[in-house]
């Protein structure tokens, strides 16, 4: 069984690596075995010091993914450092909230280019070097919100509906070059994203009430998720959304 989960030997690019999500994710990968390229807009110093306490390398790649123009250097640097990249995990996301009617264009835009444009195209700039490779593996984070309308997000919901199905688009494609394509929807977790649902005692009592584990999510919580959608034992997974949320969606 060990082996199925093992990441020795491998090289993950996390996006959105210094905080919430991203950063749990990254250490999580480390535990398994995997050395990290950490992006994130404004470093990753610290998730950096904890998964080389691991025994792990890391690269700190500082780059703002809110367009796509980083991305290409960013597989460079990790090429250059490591000489391949076996993992890629599409996390970094943002969230902006305002009732649809006066909803702005300009929060329209830069959720769904950082949420969803440049999840296609950091994919696509991996998978052209991942092609060439035997093992390849491409984890987006989505949200419950891509299967629920949420309340006052509608960019959101649509960018994170978009990565689903995105997610199922490339599986499509590139689950026949042997590249994993998967998702998962986090559930309610706690971090900077969901802090201002934290802090309403009313919304955050209605959130509370609704899942069934009678918790918020970690950064924790997602760690195992993420080692199996990274190794040997989904190797026949693709196009999946996986769903980690304490019960939501049964609900
Ligand atoms: P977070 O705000 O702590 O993390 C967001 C990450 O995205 C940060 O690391 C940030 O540096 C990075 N980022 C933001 N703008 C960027 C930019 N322009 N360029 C590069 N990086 C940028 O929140 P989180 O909850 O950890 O979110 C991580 C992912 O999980 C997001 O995609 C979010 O939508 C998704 N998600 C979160 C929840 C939740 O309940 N917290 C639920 C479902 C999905």
């Amino acid at each position: 069984m060990n082996n199925l989960f093992d990441l020795t030997g491998k090289v993950a690019i996390v996006t959105g690596a210094n905080t919430g999500l991203g950063a749990g994710m990254a250490l999580g990968l480390a535990d398994a075995g995997a050395d990290l390229v950490l992006v994130s807009r404004l470093g990753s110093s610290k998730t950096k010091e904890e998964v080389k306490k691991k025994g792990r390398k890391a690269l700190d790649v500082i780059a703002d993914l809110s367009t796509t123009s980083p991305i290409q250097m960013i597989v460079e640097r990790a090429l250059l450092e490591f000489g391949k990249i076996d993992i890629l995990v599409n996390n970094a996301g943002i969230i902006r909230r305002a009732p649809a009617i006066e909803f702005s264009e300009r929060d329209w835009d830069e959720v769904m280019s950082l949420n969803s444009k440049t999840v296609f195209f950091f994919s696509q700039a991996v998978a052209k070097d991942m092609m060439k490779r035997k093992y390849r593996k491409i984890i987006n984070i989505s949200s419950l919100l891509a299967f629920q309308g949420g309340i006052l997000v509608p960019s959101y919901a649509a960018s994170k509906g978009a990565v689903a199905q995105l997610t199922k688009a490339l599986a499509n494609e590139w689950a026949s070059c042997g590249i994993n394509v998967n998702a998962i929807a986090p559930g309610y977790m706690a971090t900077d994203n969901t802090k201002p649902l934290r802090e309403d005692s009313v919304r955050s009592k209605s959130i509370l009430d609704r899942i069934p584990a009678g918790r918020w999510g970690t950064p924790d919580d997602l760690k195992g998720a993420i080692v199996f959608l990274a190794s040997s034992a989904s190797d026949y997974m693709n196009g999946h959304v996986l769903v980690v949320d304490g019960g939501w969606m049964a609900r």
